[in-house]
């Protein structure tokens, strides 16, 4: 037997580690699947593996993607002076940013709003169809990947700070005015599905354990 299969696994040893405070329990009795438990210091759920992982993340995913286009499509905001009212999407306001010379602000709003959300999609598409494979493939790269995600996730109010340039870049007249318009719900809408999505996905499945492993060698 080699040393590798001759160790147990936490989950053999009914142990387990609570993600907030960091306390290490071990489970004395085997209970049924689905008992509830709790951290013994700070009361905090316990799992193995984060419940119905997969199909959470798949769920805000899909969301994130079909509003990604209505974000993107649809004017996030109006803007009204005396001549009549200008309605701008999220393209279009980089596109005035940059015929108006503000090139730095084109490439944040750009990065922001349009680049960072796409990545995480991706991102995200790859870590859940390769964990639903349990998919051996690059397992310290995907685990480099979903670190990332996360680490990209506290930086995530970047997006609703872009609108805020926007409005800034606006010159008010006497009787201007500025309207949030559907495509900022839409987009709003896709910053927090992928935030739920990235906090959905249990990053233990990318290192399935070897006894349930059958379907890929
Ligand atoms: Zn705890």
């Amino acid at each position: 037997m080699s040393e590798a299969s001759s160790l147990q696994t936490g989950s053999q040893m009914r142990l387990y580690g609570c993600p907030t405070c960091g306390r290490v329990s071990q489970l004395l009795h085997a209970v049924p699947d689905g008992t509830f438990l709790q951290c013994p210091r700070c009361a905090t759920p316990l799992y193995h593996e984060r419940p119905r992982s997969l199909q959470r993340t798949w769920a805000y995913l899909i969301a994130a993607t079909v509003l990604y286009i209505p974000a993107n499509l649809l004017p996030i905001m109006s803007t009204s002076n005396v001549f009549g009212e200008t309605l701008h999407t999220i393209l279009g306001g980089i596109e005035e940013l940059r015929t108006g010379g503000d090139w730095l602000l084109a490439v944040i709003v750009f990065i922001a709003s349009i680049a960072v959300p796409l990545l995480k999609i991706g991102a995200l598409l790859v870590l859940v169809i390769t964990a639903q494979r349990r998919s051996r493939w690059k397992q310290v790269e995907r685990a480099q990947l979903y670190r990332m995600i996360e680490a990209v996730g506290h930086w995530s109010m970047l997006d609703v700070f872009v609108v805020v340039l926007l409005v800034g870049t606006i010159r008010f007249g006497p009787l201007g005015g500025v309207m949030p318009q559907p495509g900022l719900l839409a987009f709003g809408a896709v910053v927090v599905l992928t935030m739920l999505a990235a906090g959905s996905f249990d990053p233990r499945l990318i290192w399935p354990e070897e006894k349930d492993d059958t379907r890929h060698p």
